[in-house]
């Protein structure tokens, strides 16, 4: 049969793709270009503005600002003039892969007011890498990081009226791209919308005495080979269903185990402080073994606490005490073994949404693993963390060069 010895790929049904599809398939996105033109972006500004909420009003992602940044990508003409213009609804074709087989990425970072009145980014350039992995991973097109990083700087210009000045509060940003292909065969989507909205926020969890996790096994969040290193739409809908059954238990967020071991909370990465017997501290979080989002804020706390104390003295902890981080697995057994040891003293989870939060349980097999309570609410490492890393991203602390002015 001829169809069955072309060499041509195949749509699911059988047929040969049409000469663009396997063309795409055959090159993968890798030979598309990556060129954003930044100095054709064009500016339409809303011409009626909307109330900015007091920052104590505020609920995380709720509230969208004036104006968002939006370009598209079709595969004869490259990426299109951007366009920074009055946030409002997209109009796609039903039919696009992004409704279908949901080739979208997103990114999560957060502008802050400095001192000196500016807008400042926290190390934004690890988002732009980031996100362009995770494009790949789906196969979207490719696009110039340091083009796209421009512009959202000028966009966080435009709207900087909403970034929050008081502490903890910033601006949230959500870089997004999904695949508009409009047609259904299963195949990467070469076409693409690519936009950036933002959002005032406060504190994420309004419970300042920690968080309650859930061990939960029977779902997994990740798993080897998968993409869980990746921020993916596709990784989060299914954590919907085992987040509400956690919740029905009284428990605020997930502990995504596999197996016993524990990998992350939520979309928060996980970090224990365990006392050591010779009186000093380990601060051990799971290793990136592709199954854990490799976090900005993981990266930071870790790099943090290795400058303790030789480099820099973190908030409140002695000088005397040795922080020795490790990225190794975490069981649940040794969870608990710690605790009943009395050697847990404190659980964190970090992100960009919730920086560094405390947390005060972990439910597994019917039973609480409890953490101590702390006098200042948060354990000593867990606030240390806090306040360098709101200092310097907040422009009040200077270190290698992580927050910077972005007009
Ligand atoms: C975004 C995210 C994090 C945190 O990453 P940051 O870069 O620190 O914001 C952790 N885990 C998951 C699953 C995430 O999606």
């Amino acid at each position: 049969m001829a169809i069955a010895q072309s060499t041509a790929p195949l749509n699911p049904n059988g047929t040969p793709m049409p000469a663009k599809d396997a063309e795409l398939v055959k090159n993968g996105s890798s030979s598309l270009k990556a060129k954003i033109d930044t100095s054709l972006l064009t500016e339409t500004l809303a011409t009626s503005l909307k109330e900015v909420p007091k920052p104590e009003d505020l609920v995380f992602g709720q509230v969208m600002t004036d104006h968002m940044l939006i370009l598209s990508y079709a595969p004869e003409s490259g990426w299109s003039a951007p366009e920074i213009k009055p946030y409002g609804p997209l109009s796609l074709d039903p039919s696009s892969s992004c409704f279908q087989y949901c080739p979208n990425v997103f990114e999560g970072m957060k502008a802050y007011i400095g001192p000196d009145g500016k807008p400042r980014l926290f190390r934004p350039e690890l988002n732009m890498v980031r996100m362009e992995k995770s494009a790949e991973r789906v196969a979207l097109p490719p696009f110039d990081t340091t083009a796209l990083l421009k512009l959202i700087k000028r966009l966080v210009a435009v709207d900087a009226r909403w970034i929050p000045r008081s502490k903890g509060c910033s601006l949230y940003i959500r870089p997004t791209i999904i695949g508009t292909r409009a047609a259904l065969g299963v195949a990467a989507s070469n076409h693409a919308l690519l936009y950036v909205i933002m959002s005032p926020t406060g504190p994420y969890f309004r419970t300042p005495s920690g968080i309650s996790l859930l061990g939960v096994n029977e779902h997994v969040r990740s798993w080897p080979g998968g993409t869980g290193g990746y921020k993916l739409g596709l990784n989060y809908a299914p954590c919907f269903h085992p987040q509400r059954l956690a919740a029905e238990k009284g428990y605020q967020q997930v502990l995504w185990l596999i197996g016993e071991n524990v990998t992350e909370a939520g979309a928060m990465n996980f970090f224990v402080v365990v006392k050591r017997d010779d009186g000093d501290l380990d601060i051990v979080t799971p290793p990136l073994d592709g199954t854990i989002l490799p976090g900005v804020t993981r990266a930071s706390v870790l790099s943090l606490l290795s400058a303790h104390p030789t480099q820099t003295s973190l908030p409140n902890l002695s000088n005397k005490t040795r922080l020795y981080t490790h990225e190794r697995p975490i069981t649940m057994t040794e969870l608990a073994a710690w605790s009943a040891a009395g050697r847990l003293l404190e659980c964190f989870v970090v992100g960009t949404a919730v920086v560094v939060t405390p947390v005060s349980r972990i439910g597994w097999q019917d039973r609480d693993i409890v953490l101590p309570e702390h006098k200042a609410v948060m354990g000593p490492v867990t606030a240390a963390l806090y306040e360098r890393l709101v200092d310097i991203q907040e422009g009040r602390v200077e270190w290698q060069g992580w927050s910077a002015t972005c007009v």
